[in-house]
């Protein structure tokens, strides 16, 4: 356990004594983020790890390797913190690491129209970075629904995706080019160029990374103009495989709508009340086109028919509107703060097996508890596939009724995701949380990344324990209170 403040006095010199925080205040405040998991176990006032030695709040590329390197020398493991909106609980400290705040790292540095790019630093707040561009007319289109409580850095660290995902893409196909710090201090730079075959690609193995092999500092991401014209279209559907249908059929016509929004019954009922469309159509699809003008009215016009095809009728807007309206406040806050227990968990399948996989989930959460609430929407799809978003819900319960349960549909979403084929994550990433799933995830690739961590990281010291790479020895067993994994 890293604990003696005597440890951290070298880091005054390079950030500053004013970015050392060491208050028990500030150190509770850096020893959590948003996984529900440790928010219910928060309400009886245990902490899921430990409180981080100290927070570090470093301004320049030059202060975190120098951060990186005293660590190194001093054998003391680090966390790099964007704003602690992940919910795979990444940035939980299991040994009191030392807590690298990336938030004053907080500008835009450069844009380039000619080709199209902006960079930007790792800790600017996602907000702030796209108002910035929207007053210049333009957008990156990565707009997750925590847009307002995260960093850039922290976008590309989670591999995420945001809500115009099937227009601008993941966070992976808008990171160009990037900068990040080595567990040895050496500063890495991947330049940003349209492609390249140059043996494979270092960004991916720094995107994603979650800070277990590198702290990004910079980013520079594809920009686009923002869209002239826009066709919002709401319909619903008789039933769910005829919406599943009709978005691939989009996807693989290559049109690219900026919003695929599909819910399932559940959801559909609780944004179409008064609706009458709804009542022989229980499923909802919400699918917008953007850009140029043209563009816009031929894609529309395909849109309409292929949506005529699935047995859809259009309707009217408001569910969208409404949706739009509130894009980034989130719904899981609203039930947790009533005490229940409240979870969402995001899962990619091709989709021959998405229907079944939704089915197979549906058919067995009442055999772990009749009423736990189940439901799902898919709101980032591609050619080959689909994201299957799911919301679980436990009524108020005593916490040591409910954590088993909780535990048990943990196991069943991703367990029959990976029976399915599919990927246990598709862009909140996988932190603590989803370690214990990482192995049958990756199988052989779960071998080659301990190796790559292993050889850039050999003490350990770059986030140990995420990721299901290994922990350190002495730090603190998270699952102490889950069920085993079997
Ligand atoms: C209400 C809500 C809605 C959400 N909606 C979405 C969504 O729509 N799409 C989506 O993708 N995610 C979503 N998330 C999850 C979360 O916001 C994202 O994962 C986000 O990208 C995390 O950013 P952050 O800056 O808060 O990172 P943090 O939570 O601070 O860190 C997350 C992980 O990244 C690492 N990290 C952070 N910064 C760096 C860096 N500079 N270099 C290396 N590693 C780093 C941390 O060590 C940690 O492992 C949501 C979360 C909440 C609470």
């Amino acid at each position: 356990m890293v604990s003696s403040e005597t440890r951290f006095a070298e880091f005054a010199d390079i950030v500053g004594a004013e970015n050392v925080l060491t208050t028990e205040d500030d150190r509770r405040r850096y020893a959590h983020d948003k996984l529900p998991y440790a928010n219910f176990r928060a309400r009886a006032g245990a902490l899921v790890g430990t409180l981080p030695g100290v927070v570090l709040r470093p301004g320049s590329a030059d202060e975190v390797q120098r951060i990186v390197r005293h660590a190194a020398k001093a054998g003391l493991p680090v966390i790099p913190y964007g704003s602690g909106s992940g919910v795979l609980g990444g940035t939980i400290p299991l040994e009191g690491e030392v807590m690298i705040d990336m938030q004053r790292m907080d500008r835009i540095t450069g844009v380039d129209y000619e080709n199209a790019l902006v960079t930007v630093q790792a800790g600017m707040n996602g907000e702030l970075f796209e108002a910035e561009l929207n007053a210049k007319g333009y957008t990156v289109g990565h707009l997750p629904q925590s847009l307002t409580i995260s960093t850039t850095g922290g976008w590309a660290a989670c591999r995420g995706g945001g809500q115009e995902s099937s227009r601008y893409g993941k966070i992976e196909d808008i990171v160009v080019g990037l900068k990040a710090v080595l567990p040895d201090g050496r500063l890495l730079e991947v330049r940003p160029l349209p492609k390249r075959a140059t043996g494979p690609s270092i960004r991916d193995l720094i995107v994603g990374n979650e800070g277990t092999l590198a702290i990004i500092t910079e980013l520079t991401l594809r920009l686009w103009k923002q869209p002239e014209a826009e066709e919002v279209m709401v319909f619903a559907l008789p039933e769910r495989a005829a919406a599943l249908g009709l978005a691939r059929r989009i996807m693989q016509a290559g049109l690219h709508p900026r919003i695929v929004r599909l819910y399932d019954e559940r959801e559909t009922a609780s944004r179409t009340e008064g609706i009458a469309a709804f009542a022989e159509r229980p499923v909802m699809a919400n699918i917008v086109v953007c850009g140029e003008p043209g563009l816009v009215a031929a894609e529309a016009a395909l849109v309409r028919s292929f949506a005529a095809e699935a047995g859809a009728v259009e309707t009217e807007t408001r569910p969208f509107d409404e949706w739009r309206a509130t894009r980034y406040k989130s719904i899981s806050k609203l039930w947790q703060d009533k005490g229940y227990y409240n979870d969402t968990i995001e899962v990619t399948v091709n989709w021959s097996r998405a229907a079944a996989l939704y089915e197979a989930i549906e058919k067995q959460v009442p055999g772990i508890f009749p009423e736990a609430h189940f439901s799902a929407h898919w709101s980032h799809v591609y050619p080959e596939g689909v994201c299957q978003y799911m919301t679980i819900r436990l009524p108020q319960m005593p916490q040591d009724e409910a954590l088993p349960l909780h535990a048990r549909l943990w196991e069943l979403l991703e367990g029959e995701t990976l029976a399915h084929g599919g990927s246990i994550a598709h862009h909140h990433g996988s932190g603590l949380f989803r370690g214990p799933w990482m192995d049958d995830e990756l199988g052989v690739g779960m071998d080659l990344l301990r190796a790559v961590k292993q050889a850039i990281d050999p003490q350990n010291l770059f986030n140990p324990g995420k990721l299901g790479l290994p922990p350190r020895a002495g730090s603190i067993d998270p699952y102490r209170d889950r069920v085993d994994h079997a």
